[in-house]
């Protein structure tokens, strides 16, 4: 028992009061407990969140090494903080820049140093079973 609830206790003990008023003050006195009891749950909650939050803002500044990819067919793709990979997004395994297909059929090459994968973007989805399957 803490503030509002310890006020209202200590109120109701030093003054004479009838049975109709006391039961009224005991309703307020019951919700003032929940509502402390609410604050110190939501308390411990937003703390959980904010540590949460702390170690994924800490996990996107870090910078990706070389470790933080899966190599298949002569692409990168990033590995998932939960185990696997995401295949949705191609990279280039020499120099981390994005590849892309031209017009999502040709082969996948880098923007930057025009390196080339071992698929083109229709055998992608192809691609992305083969890297399930890998990792599992
Ligand atoms: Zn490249």
């Amino acid at each position: 028992m803490t503030g509002l609830v310890k006020d209202i206790t200590d109120w109701v003990g030093a003054v004479q009061v009838n049975s109709a008023l006391r039961e009224r003050i005991e309703l307020w006195r019951d919700k003032a407990q929940a509502l402390e009891d609410k604050v110190v749950e939501l308390e411990k909650e937003n703390a959980a969140l904010k540590e949460a939050a702390a170690k994924m803002q800490n996990q996107l500044t870090k910078p990706l090494t070389s470790s933080d990819y899966v190599y298949h067919k002569g692409a990168a793709f990033k590995r998932l903080p939960s185990g696997g990979a995401n295949s949705e997004f191609v990279y280039c395994p020499k120099c981390y820049q994005t590849m892309g297909s031209p017009h999502g059929i040709g082969v996948f090459q880098c923007s930057f140093c025009k390196h080339h994968a071992g698929f083109s973007g229709h055998e992608l989805s192809a691609i992305q079973r083969e890297l399930a399957k890998m990792i599992a």
